[in-house]
C-alpha cells in the first residue's frame, strides 16, 4: 500500500469540478444562474461548438468588486450564505461556491467585471485554475465570463464530449430551462454568432412558452394553480394531445429552480390516467412556491434534485389540481388542419377539378333555391306543404361518401322512392339525409309544418320498406336526431360549435369504465349469485393466481371458490358484466398477474381489470345501433367524467369546428 497523502487543491477542485462540471451545458447553467442571482434584466449567451469551445455570459447584474475577483473563483467561496443555517432558507441559485472554481480549474476562462459604483472594470484570466494578474479594463456595468475549450487539461473528460450538435441539444436545454423560470428577464441564445433566441422579457408565461416550443402548444395549455398554505402551485398543463414519448416536456420549476422529482412527474402521470395511450407522457409547465426552509436544495451537486420536507402533501396537491381541473376542462381532439385531410380527401373532385366542382355546387345551389322557393310558396297557399315541394332533386345530391368513386355520375340515379330520407335497406348504401333545409328561411309554424311532413313520409317509407331501421329512424326524426350512426362504428352529431364524430366503442368503453369504477370505490356494485355455480378450467397456475386475487374480484363482484386442480367456481358475478363471459375475466386477469413475474400494485390490478371489463363489455365497432341506442350512449356522454378519451387514451371523439368545415369547403 503506498503512503496516504492529502490531496493537493488542484486535485480537489478537479474532483469537484467532475461534479459540478459534466459537460460545456453545465458551464451554461452555472453561468446563467450567476446572473440571475446578481439581479441581471438581460443575459446573453454565446456559444461555439455547442459550448466546447466557447461558453460566454454577459449579463447586466451587479458586477463583482475589483478585490473580489480573486474570491470569487476560489472554491468554497460565495457571497450567497454565510451560516449552515443558512443552507435551509437559500433563496438564490448558487450558494456551494464551487462553481467558478471548478470551471476555472478545467478551462481557461476569462472574467471582466465592473460594479455601478466603480469607474472602471477588471479583468481576470485563469487558465487551469491558475491565476493570471488582475488588469482594469473598459467595461460596461455588469459581468462577462467566457469559459474557452473546457477540460483541455482533463483529456479523458474531453474524450467524453459529444458531437457540437449534442452538446449544443445540452446547452440549450439548460438555456431553456432559465429562461422559462424567468419570463421576466431578457435572454439571448447564440450559437456560432448565429442568433438562435432572442427573448424579451414578458409577464405572459405562455408567450415565453411559445417562443421554445411553438404557439400551437402554447395555445393547447391549460392553465392550473392552487394553494394550500404557504404552497402554491401555477403554470400549464398541455391538452392531452400533445403528449410526448418522454418525460422531457415536465419543466418543474421550484422556487425559480429548474429541478426533476419522479414523484411529482409521478403525480403528473397519475393525473393524465386514461387520457394518453401508455408510453406517452404529459406536458407540462409548473411553479412551486414554498418556504424554502421547507426543501432540502442541498441534496444534489447541481441541485436538479431537491428534498421536500413533506413530499406526500406536494404530491396530493398536484394531483388534486390537475383532476378538479380535468374535470371542467373539454379535452375533445381538435382537429388539426392537417389531420383533417379526410374531409378534403373525401371530396375529390373539388381537390382534382376545382370548376367543376364549382359549377355542380352552383347547380345545386341553384335547384335548392328553387325548391326552397316552392316549398315557401306550398306553405303560403295552402298552409300545408306539397309532397312535391320536398321532393329529393333529379340530381344526386350526397354526403360525399370517402368509400364512393370521386365521379358523382358513380352515385345512384334518383332513389325509387322520391320521399326517401332515410337510408334504405342495406347494402344498397345511399346517403343519409338527401334534403336539408335552412331553418332560418322558415317561420316557426312553416317549419314545424316541414318537419311534420317529412316525418310522415318517413313513416309512410318506413313502412314500405319492410326494414325497421327506417321506422326507428322516423320516430326520433321528430326531433333531430341525437346523432347518426356511420360505418356501424361512428356516430356523428351537430353540436353548437360544428359537427363531432364520436368513435362508438371508444365511447361506451369510457361510460362503462367509469360506471364500473364509480361503484366498485362506492363498494355498491351488486353481486347476483349465481342459481348454477359456473365451473372455469384453468391451468393451475392461473387459478392459483387468480385466487390470490379472490377479494380484489369480490370487489368486483366477481367470487369465486377453488374445486380442486386447475378448476375454479363461479359463484356470483354482477349482472351489470353480463356480456363478459366469466371464463374470459378470469382468464384475463390471471394472464396479467402471471405475465412478466412482477406483482404489479394493487390498484393498477384494479384498474387494468376495469378497463379489461369495460373494453369487453363495451359495444364494439361493427355492432350496428338501433336509433334509441345511439341516443341513449350519445346522452350518457356527459356523464362521463371524462368523455373524450377512452380508457386507453385513445379519443373518443373528434369535433370538425363549422370554421373548420367553412375553410375545407372554401366558404372563407
Ligand atoms: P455560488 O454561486 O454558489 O456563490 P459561484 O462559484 O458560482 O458560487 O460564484 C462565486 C461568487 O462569485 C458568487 O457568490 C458571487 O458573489 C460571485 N459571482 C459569480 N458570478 C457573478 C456574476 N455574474 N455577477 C456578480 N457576481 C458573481
Ligand atoms: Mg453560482
Amino acid at each position: 500500500m503506498p503512503d496516504i497523502q492529502k490531496l493537493t487543491p488542484s486535485v480537489i477542485n478537479k474532483i469537484a469540478a467532475g461534479e459540478v462540471i459534466e459537460r460545456p451545458s453545465s458551464v451554461v447553467k452555472e453561468l446563467m444562474e450567476n446572473a440571475i442571482d446578481a439581479g441581471a434584466t438581460r443575459v446573453d449567451v454565446s456559444l461555439a461548438a455547442g459550448g466546447t469551445e466557447l461558453v460566454r455570459v454577459v449579463d447586466n447584474g451587479c458586477g463583482i468588486v475589483t478585490d473580489q475577483l480573486m474570491l470569487a473563483v476560489a472554491p468554497h467561496a460565495t457571497s450567497k450564505i454565510r451560516e449552515a443555517d443558512d443552507l435551509f432558507r437559500v433563496g438564490t441559485l448558487g450558494f456551494r461556491g464551487e462553481a467558478l472554481a471548478s470551471i476555472a480549474e478545467v478551462s481557461r476562462m476569462v472574467i471582466r467585471s465592473r460594479t455601478s459604483e466603480s469607474a472602471a472594470g477588471a479583468e481576470l484570466e485563469i487558465s487551469g485554475g491558475q491565476l493570471g494578474p488582475i488588469a482594469p479594463c473598459g467595461c460596461p456595468n455588469g459581468t462577462l465570463i467566457e469559459v474557452h475549450n473546457l477540460f483541455f487539461n482533463t483529456p479523458v473528460r474531453r474524450k467524453f464530449l459529444r458531437a457540437t450538435q449534442t452538446e449544443m441539444g445540452h446547452s440549450t436545454e439548460a438555456f431553456t430551462r432559465l429562461a422559462l423560470a424567468y419570463p421576466d428577464r431578457h435572454f439571448t441564445l447564440r450559437h456560432q454568432e448565429k442568433l438562435v433566441y432572442d427573448l424579451p422579457p414578458t409577464d405572459d408565461w405562455p408567450a415565453r412558452i411559445a417562443a421554445f416550443f411553438g404557439a400551437e402548444l402554447a395555445g393547447q395549455l391549460i392553465r392550473v394553480e392552487s394553494r394550500d398554505g404557504p404552497l402554491k402551485l401555477t403554470g400549464y398543463v398541455a391538452n392531452p394531445s400533445h403528449s410526448r414519448a418522454n418525460q422531457k416536456m415536465q419543466y418543474l420549476f421550484l422556487n425559480g429552480r429548474a429541478i426533476r422529482d419522479r414523484s411529482l412527474q409521478h403525480a403528473l402521470g397519475e393525473a393524465y390516467r386514461g387520457l394518453l395511450l401508455t408510453g406517452r407522457y404529459p406536458v407540462a409547465f409548473l411553479e412551486i412556491e414554498m418556504p424554502p426552509e421547507e426543501v432540502d436544495v442541498n441534496v444534489h451537486p447541481t441541485k436538479l434534485e431537491v428534498r421536500f420536507q413533506d413530499g406526500g402533501r406536494i404530491y396530493s396537491q398536484l394531483l388534486g389540481t390537475l383532476r378538479t381541473r380535468f374535470l371542467t376542462t373539454d379535452l375533445t381532439a381538435r382537429l388539426q388542419p392537417a389531420a383533417a385531410s379526410p374531409i378534403a380527401s373525401a371530396d375529390p373532385t373539388a381537390a382534382h377539378d376545382p370548376d367543376h366542382a364549382a359549377r355542380l355546387q352552383s347547380e345545386l345551389v341553384a335547384w335548392a333555391k328553387g325548391q326552397l322557393g316552392q316549398a315557401i310558396g306550398a306553405v303560403h297557399g295552402s298552409g300545408e306543404l306539397s309532397a312535391a315541394a320536398l321532393a329529393p332533386p333529379p340530381l344526386p345530391i350526397a354526403t360525399p361518401h370517402p368509400s364512393h368513386s370521386s365521379n358523382l355520375s358513380h352515385f345512384p340515379s334518383p332513389p325509387a322512392d322520391p320521399f326517401q330520407l332515410v337510408a334504405p335497406p342495406r347494402p344498397q348504401q345511399q346517403p343519409l339525409e338527401l334534403v336539408r333545409l335552412d331553418r332560418s328561411r322558415f317561420s316557426a309554424p312553416q317549419w314545424n309544418a316541414v318537419r311534420s311532413l317529412q316525418a310522415s313520409h318517413l313513416a309512410a317509407s318506413a313502412a314500405a320498406t319492410a326494414d325497421g331501421v327506417a321506422a326507428h329512424a322516423a320516430k326520433s326524426f321528430h326531433q333531430r336526431p341525437a346523432a347518426i350512426q356511420v360505418h356501424d362504428r361512428y356516430l356523428v352529431a351537430e353540436t353548437d360549435e360544428g359537427v363531432v364524430v364520436i368513435d362508438q366503442h371508444a365511447l361506451h368503453e369510457r361510460v362503462l369504465y367509469e360506471e364500473i369504477r364509480e361503484k366498485v370505490l362506492a363498494g355498491a356494485l351488486e353481486t347476483q349469485r349465481l342459481l348454477v355455480p359456473e365451473p372455469v378450467d384453468l391451468s393451475p397456475a392461473e387459478s392459483a393466481a387468480a385466487l390470490s386475487e379472490k377479494e380484489l374480484l369480490a370487489r368486483l363482484g366477481v367470487e369465486i371458490e377453488p374445486f380442486g386442480g386447475g378448476t375454479l367456481l363461479v359463484v356470483g358475478y354482477p349482472a351489470m358484466l353480463s356480456k363478459l363471459r366469466p371464463s374470459e375475466l378470469l382468464r384475463s386477469l390471471a394472464a396479467q398477474l402471471l405475465e412478466g413475474g412482477k406483482t404489479p400494485e394493487r390498484r393498477d390490478l384494479l384498474d387494468d381489470l376495469l378497463h379489461m371489463i369495460a373494453c369487453k363489455a363495451a359495444i364494439k365497432a361493427g355492432d350496428p345501433l338501433s336509433p334509441e341506442e345511439v341516443a341513449a350512449l350519445v346522452d350518457q356522454r356527459h356523464l362521463a367524467q371524462d368523455s373524450h378519451h377512452c380508457p386507453h387514451g385513445r379519443p373518443t371523439a373528434l369535433v370538425f369546428t363549422r370554421d373548420e368545415l367553412d375553410r375545407q369547403f372554401k366558404r372563407t
